[in-house]
């Protein structure tokens, strides 16, 4: 045997799709025209759970009644307070042998208002901020803001704002130094180059009109801004308490590059697997084992609140499966297995020094595969055991799924963290398994088609297991 053919026999090396199966450019070009309007109609959590639930009953899912009994095949969603999804396929298998479950978060990194937010200074009206989730704070600046979210009135009126997403909508933003004036925030460290009490979103410049007053109004130009939230919403000032305001990048999905190759977008972390698990989840047929799709909501600041994967909505769905057929929770979460559906890092030929070269995931060589996150040594990680990537790992390669290996960067570069350690301690086996992104948590974020097709396949193929 020649050293080449020895080496072609035991090396390994991870193939670049578009050149090992360019066939494949036309399918995910097409397939990622749903995933763009996916992004582009769901930019909070709340946006994603409503079409997901109009997706799922288009294609036949009814609303989990405990009391029901479900027979092979029958398809159910749960809505945990329009924030978190929950959805199934029944499986021909009792639950008790295990269950298969994929879970995507749909929260991403913004702008939130805070509870009392509109203000005044110098005849400019400005909202206080507190950005949720892992931002560079600098890259929230001079880029035009859309708001969403909702305000509950005292007498339980849910008003659901929306506004800059449309032709015609004005938009928002926070504003910077010009660099001729820049001269001391210039030495900043980038981390403070702004600092979060300098997350302000200009509302308004206008004051209140008031001819006939006898002395002028205090603040008038946050007068204005509350006169015409009133005229469009029926609020006032109080209300901001009782909301939730998310102010996330106006800009729509688009194809990123002269082949067309890339997406760019806000959100992506981690819709991309919500929006490729939700695909899978509604072509799943017949599968062997009952399916639990996740779509939930405050990964980024760390699965907790109760519509958090560290909560008890997810085992409190998983233990009415299991009381269906009065089979011990314990039994049927020691038999399950999950994908912990997220993204990672994708290697940066700008940036290389933050990655590992031979343990980083590139564009275009398919969906990635992590074995573990945390840092410092692993810290706060799910370590998936070698039997569990060899099973997952056989799946893939049984189905023609193009994935690759991938670490949340260099040792000690940082880290991060998914719902993966959540799942793994009620006694699941799982993997993070989803999309490599470029510039992840920024207000425009890149995937490669091919590999959120082929997380799409490797999601599929996953609950196709017989
Ligand atoms: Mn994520
Ligand atoms: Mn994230």
């Amino acid at each position: 045997m020649t050293g080449k053919e020895l080496q072609e026999q035991l090396t390994w090396k991870i193939p670049n799709i578009a050149k090992e199966a360019p066939e494949q450019i036309e399918a995910a070009g097409a397939f990622c025209e749903g995933y763009k309007e996916f992004l582009n109609r769901g930019k909070t959590e709340r946006e994603c759970v409503s079409m997901a639930v109009e997706l799922l009953k288009k294609a036949g899912y009814t609303e989990f009644d405990p009391e029901k009994n479900y027979m092979p095949g029958d398809k159910v969603y749960q809505n945990n307070r329009g924030k978190a999804l929950l959805a199934t396929t029944f499986g021909q298998k009792p639950v008790r042998e295990g269950i298969r479950i994929n879970g995507a978060h749909i929260d991403s990194p913004r702008l939130d208002l805070k509870p009392n937010p509109l203000y005044e200074k110098d005849e400019l009206a400005l909202f206080k901020t507190h950005y949720y989730g892992g931002i560079r704070k600098y890259q929230w600046v001079v880029t035009p803001l859309a708001m969403h979210g909702v305000m509950v009135k005292k007498d339980g009126q849910v008003v659901k704002l929306d506004l800059g997403e449309n032709p015609g909508d004005p938009v928002f933003c926070v504003t910077d130094l010009l660099p001729h004036l820049s001269a001391e925030q210039d030495l900043r460290k980038l981390r403070d180059g702004i600092k979060g009490e300098e997350l302000n979103i200009v509302a308004g410049s206008i004051p209140y009109a008031d001819p006939d007053a006898d002395e002028p109004l205090k603040e008038p130009v946050k007068l204005k801004v509350l006169e015409l939230l009133h005229e469009r919403y029926g609020v006032t000032e109080k209300d901001f308490a009782r909301a939730e305001i998310e102010f996330v990048p106006a800009h729509k999905a688009v194809d990123v590059g002269f082949d067309r190759s890339m997406i760019g977008a806000y959100g992506q972390d981690d819709r991309v697997c919500g929006y490729t698990a939700l695909m899978a989840e509604i072509e799943t047929a017949a599968p062997l084992y009952t399916t639990v799709t996740v779509l939930t909501d405050k990964e980024e600041i760390g699965s907790e609140t109760n519509t958090g994967m560290n909560t008890a909505y997810f085992k409190d769905y998983v233990a009415a499966l299991a009381a269906q057929e009065n089979a011990p929770l314990r039994e049927v979460f020691r038999n399950s297995k999950c994908l912990s559906a997220d993204v990672n890092a994708a290697f940066d030929p700008t940036f290389p020094q933050v990655s590992e070269a031979k343990n980083t995931c590139y564009l275009n060589k398919g969906c990635v595969l992590t074995k573990y996150t945390g840092s410092r040594g692993k810290s706060g990680a799910n370590d998936a055991h070698a039997e569990y990537m060899a099973e997952v790992i056989g799946i893939m390669e049984e189905a023609g799924v193009y994935w690759q290996i991938g670490e949340i960067g260099a040792v000690d570069a940082g880290g991060g963290g998914t719902i993966a350690k959540f799942v793994a301690g009620l006694n699941i086996d799982v993997v993070d398994l989803g999309v490599p992104i470029l510039s992840m948590h920024a207000p425009f974020e890149l995937s490669s088609k091919l590999d959120v097709y082929n997380t799409y396949k490797a999601f599929k193929a996953f609950y196709a297991v017989r």
